[in-house]
């Protein structure tokens, strides 16, 4: 088998790490090509000194000159680029097979297009790309002929629970594979019982710790609010072209089912495992193959029960918003993530409360105009807007 060449894109991050985690326990069947990171130059340092890879991308240029001189210092020959063309560039470069797109927001777009407009088997865990321009992103795909794999756990829980012949349902929908609908199961976060009046002064660290999973601060806050699950219901939309109604979401607290598939004989696939992103990565990576992740074997012994319960909407009102901007369809969506975005980052920087998010989401999605969105400048500009009206949602606060 011919080594495949893998662009790790947000190499640093949590599915970064457990990427290259699983990558270096196969060396007879990966190599890794390039590795990025925001500004981490450090960490990417290390990184480079143990993968060996040909090139390595820093957003900012003054994190990749310290990059480049502790590579020199160090003997270690990988040619460091830097900003968000050299991401694309490494991303879409004809020696590379396999990118894992794992850069956290918006700022993942460019680069995971660029993968896809080369035709690469890309590994999606940056939901926030499909979100925001899942029409373009699905038709590059098509267009392309890429290979747009699910990292997302229930994504890819879903994925491996449907049928093998995606081309089906990709065209004709869900039905013609005779799925009923989706089950997209959600721990609930860290807030799931906190009483509602406590969650004015819950604080960032108490957000981000997330009782299942341990992830970037983003999606952790995400998972607090239960925003991500509204992510994820507009990416499964996409990835497996279903309608927002198809899909139901479903409190799993164990967060041991990662999500089901029910059919219309009412045989209802399930996908389990523990809680550790490398099974995801490991699945994908190795499709249509099976690979070992590192991750331990699951003991269901132990386990013991697993519950189910509806969502609740007065606790999770994102939730609702993202149900809402799904079945209005057109730049909502974007809309949406680029509200959430500025308000998550002004909540971790303590300058908004918890509630507040939900409340800057709403207002943003209220005064903001849907337009279709025909062409990436289009859905940039959308993304945009929302960002400043957000800021101004807060200023005004
Ligand atoms: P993280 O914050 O731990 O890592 C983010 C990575 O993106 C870092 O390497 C950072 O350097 C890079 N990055 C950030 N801003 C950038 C920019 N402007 N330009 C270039 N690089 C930039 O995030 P994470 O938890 O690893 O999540 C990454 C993505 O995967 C997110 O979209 C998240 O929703 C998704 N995801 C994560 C998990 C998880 O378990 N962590 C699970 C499912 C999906
Ligand atoms: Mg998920």
């Amino acid at each position: 088998m011919t080594l495949q060449q893998v662009t790790v894109l947000g190499a640093t991050g949590s599915v970064g790490v457990s990427t290259l985690d699983v990558l270096a326990r196969h060396p007879e069947r990966y190599a890794v090509f390039a590795l990025t990171a925001d500004r981490k130059w450090q960490i990417l340092a290390t990184q480079c000194l143990q993968h060996n890879p040909r090139y390595a991308v820093l957003n900012d240029a003054a994190s990749a000159q310290a990059l480049a001189a502790e590579l020199r210092r160090q003997g270690c020959n990988t040619e460091v680029l830097q900003g968000a063309d050299a991401l694309a560039q490494v991303a879409s470069h004809a020696d590379t097979h396999v990118v894992m797109a794992a850069i956290v927001g918006a700022a993942g777009l460019l680069p995971t297009l660029a993968a896809v407009k080369a035709g690469k088997k890309v590994l999606l865990a940056n939901k926030e790309a499909l979100v925001m321009a899942g029409g373009l992103f699905t038709r590059a795909v098509a267009e392309h002929g890429a290979t747009l794999l699910p990292i997302d756990s229930e994504h890819n829980a879903i994925f491996q629970c449907l049928p093998n012949q995606r081309a089906n349902y990709l065209v004709d929908g869900l039905q013609s594979s005779g799925v009923r609908k989706i089950l997209l199961t959600a721990s609930g976060g860290p807030f799931r019982n906190t009483p509602l009046a406590d969650l004015k002064t819950v604080t960032p660290e108490q957000a981000c710790a997330h009782p299942n999973w341990s992830m970037g601060q983003k999606i952790s806050v995400d998972s607090a609010t239960m925003l991500n699950k509204g992510l994820e219901l507009i990416e499964a939309c996409w990835l497996f072209n279903a309608r927002p109604e198809q899909v139901q979401v479903v409190i799993h607290p164990q967060s041991v089912i990662h999500s089901m598939v029910e059919y219309v004989d009412g045989s209802v696939l399930a996908q389990l495992g523990n809680p550790d992103m490398r099974t995801p990565i490991a699945h994908a990576l190795a499709w249509p193959e099976r690979i070992a992740s590192g991750v331990a074997s699951l003991d269901i012994i132990a386990t013991a029960r697993l519950d189910f319960s509806a969502p609740d909407y007065e606790r999770f009102p994102c939730l609702r918003f993202a149900q809402q901007a799904a079945a209005r369809a057109a730049t909502a969506p974007t809309i949406l993530n680029a509200a959430n975005e500025v308000a998550v980052a002004a909540f971790l920087q303590r300058k908004i409360r918890f509630d507040q998010i939900a409340q800057i989401i709403a207002e943003v999605l209220d005064k903001q105009d849907v337009v279709e969105p025909d062409s990436l400048a289009l859905v940039i500009a959308s993304d945009q807007t929302a960002r400043r009206l957000a800021h101004s949602v807060i200023a005004a606060f």
